[in-house]
């Protein structure tokens, strides 16, 4: 994988896949192919949204360990799971990502196997994150793990579920940050740029978490240090800078995990710090026992139940997007671009309707970025930076 000069983490094809790679590829890369979880396989007592997709327990909660909801992006309802599952003896690792040490603005996959380590790695890394580079070598090994990370990226292992039975032995539970989209590492790089900061002089970069929903901190080599809130980064949602396939993400709120995990500001974001909060939405069998086993042991602390209207409340965007996914997607048809095969996601029925507003710009505006070349990455690569 390498990072381009517009600061998206893309794989560098060093030789012609061979062996039917480029078939597995094709089958299980998101950015190709989704689908959806099938409405008959929702486990039993669960039910099904046109929104949220499967749903069983919906709550509140946060993380029963203090030191895990302060230091965690929201509640540490990720990292709470993750411990209680390395802890429990369920699984032997925790496969996510991480702030790289040596260059803590970017993010790299991480195996973590005690607690100490998955604490180290919690909190939203905002910038590009590829926690699946080493997804094979995790299947050789031959231990148990569970598996932290995007919806798309579990979208991801779940086509691949289908086609490797490793996947279902090995990668026991699935958890999901229900996700607004990637961020190109522009977006980080422009605020040291703003302070002069080279990237080499950063020690630390922290894009929220010590407290919810926490300041970006950097921190660089020679005392400096800059913060800005959640709202001053995240406010506008124009200037959020995401890579194309977010654009068009037809999972953003992982229907395909075991468990999804959110924020659950009402009305969309924060007005200020709070103590920590996630809500918490299991979509199979295998989530409902491990959240209650999580619960019953005080892993995670229940404060009330959700709706899956207070979910649509929490995540305003996320319905925006819903309703927009098909005019974007008929737009890059129209124009004949590459357009990914998504199917049984809802994204006709959820789709604003034709000849409303929404339709319009979202149709009118896919068609401007094709006719400005934002669809599609730049052919020449010859300037990757390592
Ligand atoms: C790019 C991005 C966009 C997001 N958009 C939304 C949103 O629209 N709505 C919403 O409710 N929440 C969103 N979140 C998630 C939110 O920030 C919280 O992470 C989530 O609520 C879980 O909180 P927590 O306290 O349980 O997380 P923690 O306990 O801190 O655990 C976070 C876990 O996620 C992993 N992780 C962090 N960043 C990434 C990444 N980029 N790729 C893969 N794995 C990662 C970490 O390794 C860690 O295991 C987003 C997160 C990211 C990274």
């Amino acid at each position: 994988m390498a990072m381009t000069p517009e600061g998206r983490e893309r794989p560098l094809v060093k030789q012609e896949p061979g062996g039917g790679d480029l078939a597995l590829i094709n089958a299980v890369c998101p950015g190709i192919t989704v689908t959806g979880p099938a409405p008959e396989d929702t486990a039993d007592g669960h039910g099904f949204d046109d929104m949220w997709g499967p749903v069983g327990t919906m709550v509140r909660g946060y993380s029963g360990d203090p030191e895990i909801r302060f230091r965690a992006a929201a509640g540490g309802g990720l990292t709470g799971l993750a411990t209680f599952l390395l802890e429990s003896g369920r699984v032997e690792r925790i496969a996510h990502v991480t702030a790289d040490p040596d260059r803590p603005m970017r993010s790299r996959a991480t195996v973590s196997s005690t607690p100490a380590e998955v604490l180290a790695a919690s909190g939203s890394r905002y910038g590009p994150a590829a926690p699946l580079v080493d997804f094979m070598a995790l299947l050789e090994d031959g231990k148990s793990f569970a598996f932290v990370g995007k919806p798309c990226d579990v979208d991801a292992i779940r086509a691949l579920e289908q086609r490797d039975p490793r996947v279902a032995a090995l990668c026991k539970v699935k958890l999901a940050l229900v996700c607004g989209g990637a961020s190109e590492l522009s977006k980080s790089g422009n605020i040291l740029a703003r302070h002069g900061v080279a990237e080499d002089e950063v020690t630390l970069f922290r894009y929220r978490g010590y407290g919810n929903p926490g300041a970006t901190r950097i921190e660089t080599r020679d005392g400096r240090a800059f913060q800005y809130t959640y709202n001053e980064m995240w406010d506008d949602e124009s200037a959020w800078q995401l890579q194309f396939r977010c654009k068009i993400c037809p999972d953003p709120i992982g229907e395909h995990a075991d468990i999804a995990v959110l924020d659950c500001w009402p009305g969309g974001g924060p007005t200020g710090e709070d103590a920590g909060f996630n809500a918490f939405v299991t979509r199979t069998a295998a989530g409902d026992a491990v959240f209650s086993a999580a619960v019953d042991a005080g892993a995670i602390i229940v404060t009330d139940a959700v709706t899956e209207r207070e979910l649509d409340d929490y995540q305003p965007h996320q319905v925006r997007k819903k309703r927009a996914l098909h005019w974007r997607l008929k737009a890059m048809a129209d124009a004949g671009a590459l357009t990914p095969r998504f199917e049984r996601l809802r994204i006709e029925s959820f789709a604003a309707p034709e000849g409303s507003e929404v339709a319009a710009r979202n149709r009118d505006g896919m068609a401007d970025r094709i006719a400005q070349g934002k669809t599609s990455e730049p052919e020449a690569r010859r300037e990757l930076h390592a």
